[in-house]
């Protein structure tokens, strides 16, 4: 990852991307304003009673940055390095996401500063709780639904659920997505992030005249959304030839099976040892001669000191963020195609807003139709991205992010401001 040094601020590198889409728009600068300021944020310290008896205070945060079009949905996140400046700027991507793939939804994200590998299984269901309940007044199914981030999963979505119903008196399944299928899970959301990341990128490659089959492909991060692309990818005949996490990574030009590495992780918690290949580093992970390099960790891994030394000709943002403005212009100069996090990424939303309609209606739908539906959303809003970049002569980011807030700012105009 950059040095904090070198890292500018995620909510700065969100509102440059917004000043850049926003001059396509004409739109006024009072309702720019309303539109890129974040709607609440709330910050709770909060006391967890951690294994040997003492008392552990830690700090988390939950950002609604827009409820002009509905609800807000956004993940939690674990990690030590949470801020609320992060927060910030992960919920102010998820109402672009929302608008961008037309779902009922503003943005929220939320976070707690901790290292989840560190706790205990009860100190980690304690923290949960506790963080939860300190948050309960922004949640609820017609408030604010959270999912899984990083650090996060289906059993601490769990939970969350089981948290907030317990104070409710009743089940509510809708509060949360990511859960577990037994409590309201939808089917296909543990890999939709992931599936959503192959689509774009090979639909992508398709107009460009590249076949699946064809391409070298680097991974960075391995967790949900590294993995599942890793192996959605493989499946469609690409090879991947690179794959890293926290810990460091492992190179193979012959190719790496996913799956196999999989299988490795869970046994020995990291791809950093996996025998089939050479060791590699994240920095060295970046700047591999592949066609498809794939952030799939944390924000702002491609920065102004190390873009000119990427070599892929595609970039499919996994990861919320990893590129900063300074390296994007860097890169689209270098003639890289990127595919805007809002876009790529967005398969986790689309089957999260399932998951939650599935959740209001108490009745569920079967893989093959949430796979399908997935698709249907996240190419026909493909499209219309891939339209308005020809349209405006911009790149996809831009033209995502013009869509997008063209979006919002036409649900606000319906509105109107209050009082
Ligand atoms: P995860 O916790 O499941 O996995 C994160 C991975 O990144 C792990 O392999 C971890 O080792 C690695 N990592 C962490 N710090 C790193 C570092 N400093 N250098 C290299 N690797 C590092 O998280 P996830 O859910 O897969 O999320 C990954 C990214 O995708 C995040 O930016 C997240 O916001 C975004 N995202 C997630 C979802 C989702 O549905 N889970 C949806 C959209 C976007």
């Amino acid at each position: 990852m950059a040095s904090a040094a070198k890292r500018r601020s995620a909510y700065d590198v969100a509102l440059a991307q917004f000043n850049e889409a926003a001059q396509y728009l004409n739109l006024p600068e009072d309702v720019q304003a309303f539109l890129r300021t974040p709607k609440r944020e709330l910050i709770v310290h909060f006391p967890v009673i951690m294994d040997d008896g003492h008392i552990e205070m830690f700090t988390g945060y939950r950002v609604h940055h827009s409820t002009v079009k509905g609800p807000t949905k956004g993940g939690i996140r674990y990690h030590p390095d949470v801020t609320l400046d992060e927060v910030r700027a992960l919920a102010m991507w998820m109402t672009w996401k929302c608008a961008l793939m037309n779902l009922p939804f503003g943005g929220a994200k939320g976070g707690v500063a901790v290292d989840p590998y560190s706790l205990s299984e009860g100190e980690l269901r304690r923290l949960t709780r506790r963080y939860t309940a300190e948050i309960s007044i922004l949640l609820g199914p017609e408030k604010d639904i959270p999912a899984p981030d990083v650090g996060t999963n289906p059993k601490i979505m769990g939970w969350i659920m089981d948290t907030y119903s317990i104070h409710q008196g009743y089940a509510v399944p809708a509060v949360v997505t990511g859960k577990p299928i037994s409590i309201g899970g939808s089917q296909g959301r543990v890999d939709a992030t992931g599936l959503g990341v192959m689509y774009t990128t090979r639909e992508t490659l398709r107009r460009k005249g590249i076949h699946m089959h064809e391409i070298t492909v680097a991974v960075q991060g391995f967790g949900n959304v590294g993995s599942v692309t890793a192996m959605a990818m493989h499946r469609e005949g690409a090879k991947i030839v690179a794959v890293s996490d926290v810990k460091g990574g492992v190179y193979n030009p012959a190719g790496i099976d996913p799956f196999d590495l999989m299988r490795h992780v869970k046994e020995s918690g990291t791809v950093a040892d996996y025998p089939l290949g050479d060791p590699i580093t994240n920095a060295e992970l970046l700047a591999l001669d592949v066609d498809v390099l794939v952030p799939a960790a944390l924000e702002g891994v491609l920065h102004a000191d190390n873009a000119d030394k990427v070599r892929a000709r595609f970039i499919a943002e996994g990861a919320n963020g990893p590129t900063t403005p300074e390296a994007d212009k860097i890169l689209l100069e270098k003639g890289v195609t990127i595919i805007p996090d809002i876009l790529c990424n967005a398969g986790g939303v689309v089957v999260s807003y399932f998951e939650w309609v599935q959740d209001l209606q108490s009745f569920f739908w079967s893989e093959d139709e949430i796979r399908r539906q997935l698709k249907r959303i996240m190419l026909s809003n493909f499209d219309a991205v891939w339209d308005m970049a020809l349209e405006k002569k911009v790149d996809l980011r831009t033209a995502a992010y013009t869509l997008a807030i063209s979006r919002v700012a036409e649900a606000l105009e319906a509105r109107g401001v209050y009082p």
